[in-house]
């Protein structure tokens, strides 16, 4: 198990760059967030032992159960939080999170706020866009976006630092599709970027084990990958 982690580990990392070097990129550009979701917590040494520090959750309490874990082993990581996320529980993965990629409304990051300004730590954000994908996650509308940021400029939130977008494509094999999703991201954030020049909003969080190779074409700047990684996941109500 330790041995194919690794060698998954190796190999992405190992494509990632080629397929931005044959895009004109500079092949240290795109990181790679290995996403543990529904992965035990022993998966997760074996990926940290391979080198891997960026991990991605998308349910609090399983998140917060497996990296206290890792924090009382002092396992460096740095957790991102990719699922939706319900205000109730801001409190708690705020503890252990370094950014949370799925703010998708204001009244979250109000939260997201007020629950780091409690504890006296900085938490980078990035804004997820709805592109095309099924369900509901994401921003669907540029003006309630644009209200989110403007209260950010505003300095009503001193502890939460935009740093980009996130968005996941459609689940389709229609590649043309897929790309629509990725392009639809990086002009938005090119947009917003030209509007609030006062963030530094480069990061183009997109690309999953299905689709990374597109995504890092159109400029992705973090590919969240769980499957290729770790294998499949199975699924259960309770970790
Ligand atoms: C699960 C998940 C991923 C990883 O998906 P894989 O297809 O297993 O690589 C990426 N992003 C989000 C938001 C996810 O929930």
């Amino acid at each position: 198990m330790a041995e194919m982690i690794k060698e998954n580990l190796n190999r992405i990392i190992c494509d990632i760059k080629n397929i931005a070097k044959n895009a004109g990129r500079n092949e240290n550009d795109v990181k790679l967030l290995a996403v543990s979701k529904f992965h035990p917590v022993e998966e997760i040494i074996e990926a940290s032992d391979a080198g891997q520090i960026l991990f991605g959750e998308n349910r609090v309490q399983e998140a917060c159960e497996k990296f206290q874990k890792l924090n009382e082993e002092n396992i460096k990581f740095s957790l991102h939080m990719i699922g939706s996320l319900q205000t109730n529980k801001v409190r708690n993965i705020v503890k252990y999170a370094e950014c949370i990629q799925s703010v998708d409304r204001l009244e979250l990051l109000k939260e997201i706020e007020k629950q780091c300004a409690k504890i006296d730590r900085k938490i980078n954000i990035l804004f997820e866009i709805h592109t095309g994908e099924e369900s509901k996650a994401g921003f669907q509308s540029e003006e309630d976006l644009d209200q989110t940021l403007r209260y950010c400029v505003d300095n009503n939130a001193p502890h939460v630092i935009p740093r980009g977008f996130m968005t996941m494509a459609p689940f389709t094999k229609n590649e043309s599709l897929i790309r629509k999703s990725f392009i639809t991201l990086r002009e938005l954030r090119d947009k917003f970027q030209a509007k609030y020049k006062q963030f530094d909003l480069s990061e183009l969080s997109m690309g999953m084990s299905g689709d990374y190779k597109i995504a890092i074409e159109e400029g992705s700047t973090m590919v969240r990958i769980g499957t290729a990684i770790f294998g499949e996941r199975v699924y259960k109500k309770d970790i």
